[in-house]
């Protein structure tokens, strides 16, 4: 245990050891064969769409995962800062992109890493898919009143290590909200949850929906926490930035982010050999990023001053 350990660190770390545990448990009999990856400089010269780019992630190890991630960025110029970390509970990069400019930071994540046994297609090779998306559609028009960083963060499921690494050693003052993507392949609803008191962020967020066509409680959702589901806003939350998950699931099954027991779609796949690319539904990671393009813009107007 590293220097420091407070006892919010050490509910994240059992919490991450109990989440690993139970997916070994789960996945002990799944006979699904692995996926081969395709070769990374395949992933880089092929074209930019967030289904394309979840390949980059899909079916790699952890240590490949990270380091595809740092190629892509190198082989696109996209500059970036590698964020290093290391403690007793584990070690990995993260790798953010500041995007944009102004005072106040909107921060997008995304985890690269997944859980042993799974693919990591919709956690979280899709999420990292939209960001890297999100980034080169920017390029062209940087917002001039928002500053936006895009974060990939490692060890999401070693209960947000590298997230609360990070959120350690960052200006979290200079931060007007935190959004983590998580499962954003599959669906046709937004869902923002771990949401509580109304804050500037949601606001701004529920009427760039709003804007976009999506009605509350049909095709957006804000909700408390989803049972069993966590993410890395929540290495931020406690420092008393609005931080919220961002995630898709089919309207149909909405009900169940307050239950969560017969596992419906997207979590009948989550942390499996079956979280496959061939499950992602193109229309769901086209909405993610419409929706997330929507609330740049609402945002860099707002200025959630
Ligand atoms: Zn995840």
């Amino acid at each position: 245990m590293s220097r420091g350990l407070s006892p919010r660190d050490v509910a994240f770390y059992l919490r991450g050891r109990l989440t690993r545990q139970l997916t070994r448990l789960a996945t002990a009999r799944d006979r699904t064969p692995p996926v081969v990856p395709v070769p990374v400089d395949e992933v880089i010269r092929g074209d930019r769409s967030p289904q394309a780019l979840t390949r980059l992630l899909e079916g790699r190890s952890n240590a490949d995962r990270e380091a595809a991630v740092a190629r892509y960025l190198r082989a696109r110029s996209i500059p970036f800062s590698v964020h290093r970390f290391a403690s007793a509970e584990g070690s990995g990069e993260n790798f953010s992109v500041d995007v944009g400019a102004g005072a106040r930071v909107l921060l997008l994540a995304a985890h690269h890493d997944a859980v042993d046994r799974s693919p990591g297609a919709n956690d979280n090779a899709a999420a990292v898919g939209i960001l890297l998306s999100l980034i080169e559609r920017l390029a062209a028009a940087p917002p001039s009143t928002l500053r936006l960083r895009f974060l990939f963060t490692a060890a999401e499921e070693r209960g947000y290590l590298g997230a609360r690494h990070y959120a350690r050693d960052t200006q979290v003052g200079e931060l007007a909200g935190v959004l983590s993507l998580e499962l954003c392949g599959i669906g046709d609803s937004v869902v923002i949850w771990d949401a509580g008191e109304e804050t500037p962020l949601l606001r701004t967020v529920g009427s760039a929906l709003e804007g976009i066509g999506l009605a509350r409680d049909r095709r957006y959702h804000v909700v408390g926490r989803i049972p069993m589901f966590g993410s890395d806003h929540r290495a931020f939350a406690p420092l008393g930035v609005p931080a919220y998950g961002f995630t898709l699931v089919p309207s149909a099954n909405a009900d169940a982010l307050r239950h969560l027991i017969r596992r419906p779609v997207p979590f009948d796949t989550y942390h499996t050999p079956r979280d496959r690319g061939s499950t992602l539904e193109p229309p769901a990671l086209a909405l993610a990023l419409q929706a997330l393009e929507a609330v740049i813009g609402a945002t860099a107007q707002a200025g959630l001053r």
